[in-house]
């Protein structure tokens, strides 16, 4: 797993360095896939309930599961990115969120606040630590900067499958939910909204907006839980 985020930390500089204005979100997925390749990985994205691609590309409104196409960026957009990769059957996912050329003040705090929100959840991790424990972290951060936390979408345990138990909300109460174990894999992935929560999903079935068109960010790391606290496994 630790082959498979590196993968995953490499495709995230490669699209973040891509996305600058006049690019397309599919030249974004265009660069992951040359280092899947290079790497000799399979992406656990492209085919997953069928989507089309290897990343996600979410730009402003656009919460997650955004699909790569023609969309142009603009200078000022914010846009999230979200991969994964397998190596030898193990799998990691990760995401964040970039700008693109020069943004304004709100679209920054939205990212740093949101990047921070997930850096107080994995703060929490550590053997005999509760789910509620990590949400709680997180949903304190953003609530304090005025922004909200998606609850539709949440993050999960990771391992021979992408998606595993336990579900990971980026909402909860401290001391409540399931206790952490040495050996547990999670992948957590805050979702937040400059304005309201609420989220819907476009006619291609996969586009998950804001409701009140507010912008999105997000930020993912799959994290170990060891004997020495917690371990980052999607970064170079
Ligand atoms: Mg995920
Ligand atoms: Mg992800």
């Amino acid at each position: 797993m630790r082959q498979a985020g590196r993968v995953v930390a490499e495709m995230h500089e490669v699209c973040a360095a891509a996305a600058v204005p006049g690019a397309t979100t599919a030249d974004l997925d265009r660069v992951a896939r040359e280092v899947l390749e290079k790497r000799g990985a399979r992406s656990n994205f492209l085919g997953y309930h069928g989507f089309p691609a290897v990343v996600c590309t979410s730009p402003n409104e656009v919460i997650v599961h955004g699909i790569p196409g023609d969309r142009v960026l603009s200078e000022g957009d914010i846009i999230s990115i979200d991969c994964g990769a397998i190596i030898d059957g193990w799998h990691a996912d990760a995401a964040l969120t970039v700008p693109v050329g020069d943004i304004d003040e709100l679209s920054r705090r939205l990212i740093d606040v949101t990047s921070a929100s997930l850096d107080a959840a994995i703060d929490k991790v550590h053997a005999d630590a509760r789910l509620g424990d990590l949400g709680a972290a997180c949903e304190a951060v953003v609530h304090a900067a005025g922004f909200s936390v998606v609850r539709e979408y949440v993050g999960h345990g990771i391992g021979t499958a992408m998606h595993e138990d336990p579900e990971v909300p980026n909402y909860g109460r401290a001391g409540r939910g399931m206790r952490l174990r040495d050996g547990m894999v999670l992948a957590i992935e805050p979702m937040v909204n400059a304005g309201e929560a609420a989220t819907r999903v476009l006619d291609d079935g996969w586009t998950v907006v804001t409701v009140d068109g507010s912008r999105s960010a997000h930020f993912e790391h799959s994290v170990a839980i060891t004997e020495h606290g917690p371990e980052i496994l999607t970064v170079p």
